[in-house]
Parts: C-alpha cells; sequence; structure tokens
C-alpha cells in the first residue's frame, strides 16, 4: 500500500488546471497502490481550493497558509513541501511540471533523498515502484523509469494527462504547523506583465510563427489565427533571438514545452530543439514551403506551400465559420 500526495498549485483558492491534472494521475497511482490520496496547496487561498480538491478524490488536503507562500519562491515551498511530505507520509509525490514544479521536484528530491522522474507523459504502479514514460534526447526518445526511493517524485507534462472530477464530496483539511522562519532569500516582488492571452502552459490550441513568417509585422498573422480558434501564440526561438516575439512565447528546448491538443507550426523548419518544445502534441499541423522541412516528419497534416497565400483565406473562413 502506497499513499500519493499531490503538490498542487492554487491561485485565488482555485487549483490550476495543472494541478488538476495531476491529482487526476495521482487518483488513478492511489487506486493502482492501494492507498488514499492527498494533496498540498500553500499561500493565504490554499484552503479554498478544499471543495475542488475533494471532487478530484483527495481524502485530506494539507495546508501551509502562510502568505509568504502565495508566489512560489524556492526556499519557502521547498521547506512546506518537504513538511508535507513527512506530515502525510506519502510513498509518491506527484506535481506538474510547470515552472515552479520543474525548479521544486529536485530541490524536494535533494531534502528528501529521493529519485526524481521529470517531464513525464505516463505514469504507473507497478511492482511495488513508480514507473514513468519520459522523453529524453530533447524528445528523439522515451525512456521509461523506474524510481526505487521511498518516497518516489515525478512532475508530470501540462496536458499530457486528462484532468476528471469524480464529482466526490469536499476534503479534510489539515492545517500545517509551518512557519517561513529565516530564509537566506525573500521575494520582494512579483512583476507579471499584463496581458488578455490565453496562457502558453494551458492552452488547447497553440499557432506557432518561425522566420519564414519574414519580417515582425506578419507575426499579426500569427495573432488572428491564434485568436480565431481561441488558442495562444508561439514561437520559434530564431524570431525570438531577432526580437519580434517576447522569449515567453518561445517554444522549445530553451523556451516552453506544450502539448496541446492541437499546435499548428507556420514557417517553422522544426528543427530538434524546437520539436524538444512541442512533439508530444496531440495533433500537429505545419505550413511550411519546403517539402523536406524536419516539420513534416512529426506532423499529422503538412500544408507544402506559402504562408503568406495560405494564411489569409484560412483566417477568413475559420472566423466565417465561427460567426455561425
Ligand atoms: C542550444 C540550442 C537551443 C535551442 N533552443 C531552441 C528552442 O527552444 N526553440 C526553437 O524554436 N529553437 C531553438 N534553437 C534553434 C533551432 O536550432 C533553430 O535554429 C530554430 O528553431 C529555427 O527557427 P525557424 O524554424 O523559425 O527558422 P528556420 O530554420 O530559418 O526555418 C524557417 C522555415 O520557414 C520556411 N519558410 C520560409 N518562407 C516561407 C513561406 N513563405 N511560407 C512557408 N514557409 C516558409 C522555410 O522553408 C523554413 O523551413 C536552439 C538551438 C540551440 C543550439
Amino acid at each position: 500500500m502506497a499513499d500519493v500526495l499531490v503538490i498542487c498549485e492554487v491561485k485565488d483558492g482555485k487549483l490550476k488546471k495543472s494541478s488538476r491534472e495531476a491529482l487526476t494521475i495521482g487518483r488513478q497511482l492511489a487506486a493502482a497502490a492501494g492507498g488514499s490520496l492527498n494533496a498540498f496547496a500553500c499561500g493565504s487561498s490554499a484552503a479554498a481550493a478544499a471543495a475542488e480538491a475533494g471532487s478530484f478524490g483527495v481524502a485530506t488536503l494539507h495546508v501551509a497558509g502562510d502568505a509568504a507562500l502565495d508566489a512560489y519562491a524556492s526556499e519557502h515551498w521547498t521547506s512546506a513541501a518537504k513538511f508535507a511530505v513527512e506530515a502525510s507520509s506519502a510513498a509518491i509525490v506527484v506535481m506538474s511540471a510547470t515552472s515552479a514544479g520543474r525548479d521544486l521536484a529536485p530541490r524536494l528530491g535533494a531534502r528528501l533523498g529521493a529519485g526524481v522522474a521529470s517531464d513525464v507523459v505516463a505514469l504507473e504502479w507497478a511492482d511495488g515502484k513508480l514507473r514513468a514514460r519520459r522523453p529524453v534526447y530533447s524528445g528523439k526518445a522515451f525512456a521509461t523509469v523506474e524510481i526505487g526511493s521511498n518516497p518516489a517524485i515525478a512532475t508530470c507534462r501540462a496536458n499530457a494527462f486528462p484532468a476528471e472530477a469524480t464529482g466526490a464530496g469536499a476534503c479534510e483539511v489539515s492545517n500545517l504547523a509551518w512557519s517561513a522562519g529565516d530564509t537566506k532569500a525573500k521575494l520582494v516582488a512579483v512583476n507579471v506583465p499584463e496581458t488578455t492571452e490565453v496562457s502558453l502552459a494551458d492552452a488547447d490550441v497553440v499557432v506557432s510563427g518561425g522566420r519564414g513568417l519574414k519580417e515582425t509585422a506578419n507575426y499579426a498573422m500569427i495573432h488572428d489565427l491564434a485568436h480565431a480558434l481561441g488558442g495562444a501564440t508561439g514561437a520559434s526561438r530564431a524570431i525570438v533571438d531577432d526580437g519580434w516575439v517576447d522569449h515567453h512565447h518561445q517554444v522549445g528546448q530553451t523556451g516552453r514545452v506544450v502539448s496541446p491538443n492541437l499546435y499548428i507550426a507556420i514557417g517553422i523548419s522544426g528543427a530538434i530543439q524546437h520539436l524538444a518544445g512541442m512533439s508530444s502534441s496531440k495533433h500537429i499541423v505545419a505550413i511550411n514551403k519546403d517539402g523536406e522541412a524536419p516539420i513534416f516528419r512529426v506532423a499529422d497534416l503538412g500544408v507544402v506551400g506559402d504562408l503568406f497565400q495560405i494564411l489569409p483565406p484560412l483566417i477568413e473562413e475559420i472566423k466565417k465559420a465561427k460567426a455561425h
């Protein structure tokens, strides 16, 4: 029997979508391991997420309600998460591979002497061990790894797991006696750029543009198509480096890793470093004038042609279809 603890991220009293996905796989692991599903959330609005956590099958939500935990800060979160893992006696610890999760998991692993599988796309409990499937070599191959430590930690790639509530009732809240204490680093401010755009990490549809767009003004077509589809905008590193688009739109090895339902790559060659950030998307559409471009090797649907001919009528047709 092994209990599961899912480390959740809560914003304004609500679980982030990536945390709902982590809870869903956590519930399946708990069922397979014959243990219970518990969760940890921190910050002043964490306890408000109890009802929602309960609807995902969580038995106990461990809460560290200190306002010092409202925004992600490595030192505080690592200390509080370690406290929660020890309080819950979890053998399996799962969190999402968000910016916070990617930073937290290895720190927590080091503190607990636990093995960590990062950015996993599949998880199972087999022969008393946590088994994870994860991309390696920039997504060129997948490795299946087993974690022999107790606890075993995994971070889940966003959108790789469905988020399915069971409709169960509210869970119990256990307030942890954790306090911030002395820390070497103090979070002074968080500056979030104001945007009305769909978040790249959570988007169901991502439309990305590359150097084939020729110049910065033409990125407006990527915005138009993404907007028409209700999706987020992405970019290759080439146009980020050229200053056309901010880095937070970059998809790839040194940018964001996304797994949307639909990824549309426009004027992007498909270098391995770009593929590392999007090849686990459910459906991939590529538009490129070079029929030999590597992006077509991962595309489910490829359009060989000039994006300047293809995009304007495509955007118009989608807008018309959406208007009906
Ligand atoms: C350590 C390292 C890390 C990296 N990290 C990343 C990363 O995170 N993300 C990333 O994207 N890259 C990354 N790169 C860069 C990567 O190797 C490529 O250089 C980059 O992805 C290329 O961007 P691109 O496809 O937009 O440009 P190009 O390779 O120049 O491709 C442009 C494409 O547009 C097509 N095209 C041109 N005109 C048209 C038209 N009119 N209609 C249709 N198609 C057209 C061309 O056929 C071509 O395929 C990294 C590189 C290194 C070394």
